[in-house]
């Protein structure tokens, strides 16, 4: 299995990339922001998404479109990717968004499997209400707005409460394991110095 990051102008895409047993390269993409052409050499069979603002999911139509496939996120985001109001479209990209018509709504806790894969949802609500993190054979914490290297999500968007947020980084700070840290913006982290930065961010909410 290979992760691949591309780094475009709005913010991270991932796209996690394995074999199948005819050797066929399948892919996942998370936050799908980055170009359809950067895909097109894989099978991608699904297509996640930690959160609904325009600068994740600005390119999904086209690649759902493209491979038939529907977008992943948590039920609670689902107004996200309806609304512009709620996805901040004309601030970011300065147009419409490109709705996706067919949502494959999770829960928290959600296990899906790619290939011999699992990827966890966690619902890590306060950067918006359906944010999630997944998680990636228990080791790759793809953790969208919610925390970065060094920081965490804005919380004075619409739908989005620094109270939930506090609540969510207090549930986060109780788990006891490490995993390296994807996030949606920024440099690669590890959960472990995510952690030693929690409290310090509960403070200033
Ligand atoms: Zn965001
Ligand atoms: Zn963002």
């Amino acid at each position: 299995m290979k992760i691949k990051t591309v780094k475009t102008s709005l913010s991270n895409s991932y796209i996690i990339i394995d074999k199948d047993q005819n050797d066929n390269l399948c892919a996942v993409v998370i936050d799908p922001a980055l170009e359809l052409e950067e895909v097109l050499e894989f099978d991608v069979v699904m297509c996640l998404a930690t959160h609904g603002h325009a600068d994740h999911i600005n390119n999904a139509k086209l690649i759902c479109d493209h491979y038939q496939i529907p977008l992943f996120l948590h039920k609670d985001e689902a107004i996200y990717a309806k609304d512009d109001s709620f996805n901040l479209s004309h601030y970011v990209i300065q147009r419409p968004l490109a709705k996706v018509k067919d949502l494959n709504l999770l829960e928290d806790n959600q296990e899906l499997t790619f290939l011999n894969h699992t990827l966890k949802v966690w619902h890590t609500p306060g950067h918006t209400k359906g944010s999630v993190m997944y998680l990636l054979d228990n080791h790759y914490l793809f953790s969208g707005d919610t925390v970065f290297k060094d920081a965490i999500g804005r919380t004075d968007l619409p739908g989005s409460s620094s109270k939930v947020m506090s609540n969510t980084l207090a549930k986060l700070a109780e788990i006891d394991s490490d995993y390296k840290v994807l996030p949606g913006h920024g440099m690669v982290t590890s959960f472990k110095e995510v952690k030693h930065q929690m409290e310090y961010w509960r403070r200033l909410l």
